[in-house]
């Protein structure tokens, strides 16, 4: 309930969403501080484990607390990454507002009451902003760098750098995210294309407490580049830029040539010009080639229908928010 002036009266009832992959050592520990933290800021919430098809024995760990607690597990047929983690959790949540958060300890549960103040003062979400990337290489922070520059350039929306998934989303917004049909779930992009009353909050990101992280290098690639295929439409400009300044020069270097051969005679060495330019436009053709691969595999990929997760099991949806209390 909102009064006039657009404050939320009374906490909400709070769905905590948790993707989580091969997190067994880890999760034990992660569910009971959760939902401590829960039971300390709101009368009323459920918590969603989505196991994105973990191979070691997380599921396993998290069904017990199914029975004794507000939790609730959905396991996914296979691992379908974080993002589609997410969207199942979403799509099966009922709060009034929702939580995302990891399950490595790496977001603060102590920035949830900060969160739920900004909810309750009327922001639709509340997401937070890493302070800073110490603890991580160059070469990510380079590439993290970057990767916002081009989706800050080529998108009309802002996509706020160092924001990640650990945010706090109002009914609204969650409804929006569901309303949307893409399959491929670029979230960094639909957070920011969606809108509505939001604020970044800082926060230090705390370092893994065990496992490890389940993105290599070839992940963050991928997703930085379907996230940048799926939300600008760069990559073709820039190609096209190129197109059109070599077809200048080429003109231009024809005139010099017409120029030279009928004031200073013929010149017939030459080849090695001849080669570099067949080799460079032959290169600069493949590239183009390959960044409209690039879309059109994004527009196969869409026109498939194939859904973003599949569930293959759940465990402690049969209770109502109200049969177990959440003190
Ligand atoms: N995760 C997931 N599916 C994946 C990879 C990761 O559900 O394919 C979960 C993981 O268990 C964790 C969260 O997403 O709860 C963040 O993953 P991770 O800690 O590996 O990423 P990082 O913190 O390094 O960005
Ligand atoms: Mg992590």
């Amino acid at each position: 309930m909102m009064n006039e002036a657009g404050k939320r009266q009374t906490p909400p009832y709070l769905s905590c969403i948790v993707p989580v992959f091969n997190e067994g050592e880890v999760i034990t520990s992660f569910i009971p501080a959760l939902v401590n933290q829960l039971k300390a800021v709101t009368d009323c919430f459920e918590v969603i484990v989505v196991d994105d098809g973990s191979t070691d024995n997380t599921l396993a760990r998290v069904m017990p607390f199914c029975e004794n607690l507000p939790v609730k597990l959905i396991g996914l047929s296979r691992n379908f990454g974080k993002e589609a983690a997410l969207t199942a959790g979403i799509d099966a949540c009922e709060g009034e507002a929702v939580l995302l958060i990891d399950a490595d300890f790496q977001h603060p549960l102590a920035m949830i009451p900060v969160f739920l103040d900004y909810w309750q003062q009327g922001y639709d979400m509340v997401y937070g902003v890493r302070k800073d990337r110490k603890g991580e290489s160059f070469l990510k922070k380079k590439g993290a760098d970057s990767f916002y520059r081009i989706m800050g350039y080529g998108t009309g929306v802002n996509v706020p750098a160092n924001a990640g998934d650990f945010r706090l989303m109002s009914r609204n917004v969650v409804n929006a995210l569901k309303a949307l049909p893409e399959r491929g779930r670029f979230m960094k992009g639909i957070y920011a294309w969606v809108g509505f009353n939001s604020i970044g909050v800082p926060f230090d990101v705390q370092e893994r407490r065990a496992g490890q992280t389940g993105w290599s290098y070839r992940k963050l690639t991928s997703l930085a580049l379907s996230g940048i295929t799926s939300f600008t439409t760069v990559p073709l400009r820039v190609v096209g830029i190129l197109g059109l300044t070599i077809s200048v020069v080429s003109v231009l270097y024809a005139f010099f040539i017409i120029f030279t051969t009928l004031f200073l005679g013929t010149d017939e060495a030459g080849w090695p010009s001849i080669v570099t330019a067949i080799t460079f436009i032959g290169g600069v053709q493949l590239l183009s080639l390959g960044v409209l691969g690039e879309y059109i595999a994004g527009i196969f990929n869409e026109v498939k229908q194939r859904p973003t997760y599949l569930v293959d099991k759940r465990f402690g949806f049969e209770k109502e928010h109200n049969d177990i209390p959440a003190h």
